[in-house]
């Protein structure tokens, strides 16, 4: 374990041996990224090392669980700023024993009322989106496939290359699922 001094001290030997440059967007020749990917914040999962992606290539969005439903204004944002232009595929993947499969929102939202007492009203109405169980995969990454579908502002063309998988942390293999299962 590093403390986080070490981290800083690490990052300025970065920054003069290490470092290149990078361009401003109004410098930008490209690559430009083509994937959008919604995934877990998890450490276990690694997209960039098990999907063997150049970090030019794609836009990795963690979230808890990979839910795609609070961070599709990311996507519109990217989408829109770059006038549709770069991304190609929209990509959901959820995990094996992903921490949202040991969790529910009830029993966070309690937890959290009894921290805040003051702001129950507000806890209320917070939606974490858990699974409560692994046996509701790999139906969650259908859920959010359907968000995408459903978001009134989306591009049917990312609408159309929409994908989803479910990452099996022991083998490292990703399994896709489709929307119609
Ligand atoms: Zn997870």
């Amino acid at each position: 374990m590093s403390s986080w001094n070490e981290l800083l001290e690490r990052n300025e030997k970065y920054a003069e041996t290490e470092h290149k440059p990078q361009p401003y967007l109004s410098e930008l020749t490209g690559p430009l990224p083509q994937y959008f990917i919604y995934s877990c914040i998890d450490p276990r999962v690694s997209v960039e090392q098990f999907l063997g992606i150049e970090t030019a290539n794609a836009i990795i969005v963690r979230t808890a669980g990979g839910r795609v439903k609070d961070n599709l204004n990311d996507l519109v944002f990217f989408d829109t700023f770059s006038q549709g232009q770069t991304v190609k595929d929209v990509i959901v993947i959820h995990h094996t024993d992903c921490g949202y499969t040991h969790n529910n929102d009830e029993a966070l939202k309690t937890t959290l009322k009894a921290q805040h007492p003051a702001h129950s009203h507000d806890i209320d109405q917070l939606n974490f989106g858990t699974y409560e169980s692994g046996e509701r995969l790999p139906e969650t990454v259908r859920e959010d496939l359907r968000r995408i579908q459903a978001h009134p502002l989306l591009r049917q063309g990312l609408k159309n290359n929409s994908k989803g998988y479910l990452y099996d942390i022991k083998t490292g293999k990703l399994a896709p699922v489709s929307l119609d299962a």
